[in-house]
């Protein structure tokens, strides 16, 4: 089963990708993850991808689906987090899934006001050795600018900070909201408030995979 999580950056949807995956046994893919991967070991991948990563534009699209497509042909319940951006990254995940034999189940749209995200975005920090996210605001560490496993040094990553924040949105709203629409035509989208808390969001979209139907509010 393929299921995707839509939405701005900021929206929730790594959060809910983790305890969703968790839940029902899924393999969470985010391609913001596999690319910063490749960054922080400089590979050759890494070294291409890092300069739009870090102005907040998009990688360019044949490069991400080679590594969506290695993932998916190695998994069978996936949950993809982060992709397609695209419409054209769209049309390229439904000729990998069809020449896999496979189709997407479940598009949930994590729909949340820009301004919550630049909020969100801009508090966010991030531990660079276990990946543990806090918020300064909602979710600080008890130990201040410390992560609390480990004790690193939490930091900001380069594209939260507003500027870039910004970009993003900009993106989002240009290339990766008409995919709101692609899916919706298909019958497969869900939406669901990304506003709300992690425990009453993962609860409206469980009871869309538990066989209920969320009102999107
Ligand atoms: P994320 O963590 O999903 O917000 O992704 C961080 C950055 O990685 C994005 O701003 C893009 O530069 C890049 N990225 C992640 N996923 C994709 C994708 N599907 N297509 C192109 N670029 C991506």
């Amino acid at each position: 089963m393929i299921i995707i999580l839509l939405g701005p950056p900021g929206a929730g949807k790594g959060t809910q990708a983790k305890v969703i995956s968790r839940k029902y046994n899924f393999k969470h893919y985010s391609t913001g993850d596999a690319l910063r991967h490749e960054v922080q070991y400089n590979t050759e991948l890494g070294i291409k991808a890092r300069k739009y990563m870090d102005e907040g534009a998009l990688v360019p699209d044949s490069v991400i689906a080679e590594i969506v497509k290695a993932h998916l042909a190695d998994n069978e319940n996936v949950l993809l987090d982060g992709y397609p951006r695209n419409i054209t990254q769209a049309q390229d995940l439904d000729i990998i899934l069809s020449s896999l034999n496979r189709s997407i189940e479940y598009v949930f749209y994590l729909e949340t006001d820009d301004e919550i995200i630049i909020r969100r975005l801009s508090s966010r920090r991030v531990c660079p050795e276990c990946g543990r996210i806090y918020n300064i605001i909602s979710m600080p560490s008890k130990k201040v600018s410390m992560c609390e496993d480990d004790d690193n040094v939490l930091l900001q990553r380069k594209d939260d900070h507003e500027d870039v924040i910004r970009n993003r949105l900009k993106v989002y709203h240009n290339e990766t909201h008409p995919l709101v629409a692609y899916y919706n035509e298909r019958g497969i989208l869900h939406k669901v408030n990304g506003e709300k808390d992690i425990k009453p969001l993962m609860a409206d979209i469980s009871c869309v995979l538990d066989g209920g139907v969320s009102n999107g509010n």
